[in-house]
């Protein structure tokens, strides 16, 4: 029945085979999705495109490679679980340059402290996605970073209503594991930062607890062997909510 219908659907909506291929050989976190998985990572994508709104305001050209980075991307935390889930959001703004923001401040002491904040300009409920071109072109490459994900994984968070690191979950999570895992691991994360101690995820993930599920989940889909020794708890949780155990333990 799901074959038949997604045959169907893509059939309608053919993608062009060179830019699927150009798609597949630019984004190496796809590299470890069986020909099954592709297809429907696929015809996720076509739909993606064709429901979400894609605006460009300063005017640079859109073209359809662009577009296909962003909604495979955006698509592959749901794979397993549907567009549907990304029915908080109907937009996706795509700027030219990185609106990661340099700030500084200087303390009473007159100590001067800077610090790069991503998220500037976002309005969560509802509201678009923005992304800069330099950035989606940055994400996909297997090393942790990914705006793509990092903007995705905000809107799983809010379909329970909150912005607090916590989507919906699944009758298999209870919320009382999902929180006695993430806060513990947060905990430690925090605890780890301002130590300085040496740590292979980025400190953003710090900021709080929206922060620490959008980035940790950057890490599980680019580098997910980086999650599961850091924080393995974290991993066997995300890999129960996405449905999908990039690391190939076994267990899913
Ligand atoms: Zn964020």
């Amino acid at each position: 029945m799901r074959n038949g219908k997604r045959r169907s659907y893509t059939g309608k909506h053919p993608v062009d085979e060179s830019l699927w291929k150009w798609v597949k050989g630019s984004h190496p976190i796809l590299a470890r999705l069986n020909p099954e998985e592709l297809e429907s990572l696929k015809e996720l994508a076509v739909r993606f495109i064709r429901k979400k709104t894609f605006e460009n305001p300063e005017g640079m050209t859109l073209g359809e490679e662009m577009k296909y980075s962003i909604a495979v991307q955006a698509c592959l935390p749901v794979l397993y679980l549907g567009l549907e889930w990304y029915d908080n959001w109907h937009t996706v703004v795509v700027v030219p340059k990185s609106f990661r923001q340099q700030h500084q401040v200087r303390d009473a002491a007159g100590v001067v402290h800077e610090w790069s904040e991503r998220d500037v300009g976002e309005s969560w409920d509802k509201g678009p996605v923005v992304l800069s071109l330099e950035d989606v072109e940055d994400s996909g490459w297997c090393d942790g970073d990914n705006v793509v994900i990092h903007e995705a994984a905000h809107r799983l968070d809010l379909t329970d209503g909150e912005m607090n690191g916590r989507p919906e979950l699944p009758r298999d999570l209870p919320a009382k594991r999902w929180f006695d895992v993430m806060s513990s691991a947060f905990a430690d994360f925090s605890r780890r930062v301002e130590k300085g101690k040496r740590i292979r995820i980025d400190e953003y993930a710090a900021e709080n607890d929206a922060e620490f599920f959008a980035v940790l989940t950057e890490y599980f889909f680019e580098t997910p062997g980086v999650l599961l020794t850091s924080y393995p708890e974290v991993y066997e949780l995300f890999s129960i909510f996405y449905r999908q155990d990039p690391a190939g333990t076994g267990n899913r």
